[in-house]
């Protein structure tokens, strides 16, 4: 697919004034999905700290002192039984991460295991497990797998400044290995890390360049985590947010862009402008933790979800 974007165009809407700029973005919205549905997913950690990457802005990495409790790949009973609570509290997705370099080769067909079962419960499955060679890859692809989740995190400039244990190349390697096995990618980044709008504007442009758009784009704001090197970074504005999710939704029509880890920050009303600008999937409930960060819990959710005459949208697992 052609990609249109460029670094001139992409400015040239990420520079818009604001309500024009929400405009558009919520035109697009429209013209590919119910302004009204949400997709909610819920994460749940299945394999805990002490990873051996040191991006900096994470509580999981075994380089930094963290209060995170560390925990080995959990029970497979266990997994499934935070599956069944998260359907029963209305997510249609289960994500299962895991703090590791790349999957082990003793634990992932217990990981292929829970897709399995995840699965058969009526659930879509997303897994973020690291690095996949292509034996892997087919492995979670034989599994059922729906999503594959690997993130780029910022531009290819700043992602040197925060993580020096794996190269950017990697990431889109292991992206595209995902793609080509017939994997959906859900691939975003984090805000507010120190980066510029310029990094801001090169990351979305990385995003443009996958061999497929991803079908789920999160847009994370950082949860600084005491203990981390980005532990006492400033908050971003959120007006920020806002702005990149709108410029991210017209980039990037047909794919869920997702409010991910932060939305515990922002106030129900910035939330909406978020919604509003094109953000249409949310990690909810008390599982939903994110890089040790926490997200308003699912009962908050609905509530707003109420207020706002918004409903889930339905999913067809095959
Ligand atoms: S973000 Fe992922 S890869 Fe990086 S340290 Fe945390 S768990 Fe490891």
């Amino acid at each position: 697919m052609e990609n249109l974007w460029n670094k001139e165009n992409v400015e040239q809407r990420y520079d818009l004034p604001f309500m024009d700029l929400l405009f558009q973005a919520q035109g697009v919205h429209r013209e590919h999905f119910d302004p009204n549905q949400m997709q909610l997913s819920s994460l749940f950690s299945i394999k805990t700290g002490a990873c051996p990457e040191d991006c900096k802005y994470c509580a999981q990495s075994g380089h930094f002192k963290t209060k995170l409790k560390k925990e080995k790949l959990l029970p497979f009973d266990f997994v499934l039984a935070q599956a069944k609570a998260a359907k029963a509290a209305g997510a249609t997705r289960f994500c299962m991460g895991a703090a590791w370099r790349s999957p082990p080769k003793k634990d992932l067909p217990k990981v292929c295991e829970m897709i399995g079962a995840v699965k058969d419960l009526g659930l879509e499955t997303c897994v973020t497990l690291g690095m996949l060679d292509v034996e892997a890859t087919q492995a979670l692809k034989d599994a059922g797998l729906d999503y594959y989740n690997h993130n780029l995190d910022t531009s290819p400039e700043y992602y040197k400044k925060i993580i020096s244990t794996r190269t950017y190349q990697d990431r889109i390697d292991t992206l595209n290995r995902v793609h080509q096995a017939g994997i959906k990618t859900c691939c975003g980044g984090i805000v507010g890390m120190g980066e510029s709008k310029d990094d801001r504007i090169n990351f979305l442009l990385e995003l443009s360049k996958l061999d497929t758009p991803p079908a789920s784009i999160p847009i994370n704001k950082l949860a600084p985590i005491e203990g981390t090197p980005l532990g006492e970074t400033p908050p971003i504005d959120d007006f920020e947010i806002v702005r990149i999710i709108a410029v991210t939704r017209i980039m990037f029509p047909k794919s869920h862009v997702r409010l991910t880890a932060g939305r515990d920050t922002l106030s129900e009303a910035v939330q909406t402008l978020c919604f509003f600008a094109g953000a249409n999937s949310i990690f909810f409930g008390e599982e939903g933790k994110l890089f040790a960060s926490s997200n308003p819990e699912s009962d908050q959710d609905h509530i707003l979800f109420d207020k706002l005459g918004m409903t889930v949208e339905a999913v067809d697992v095959a």
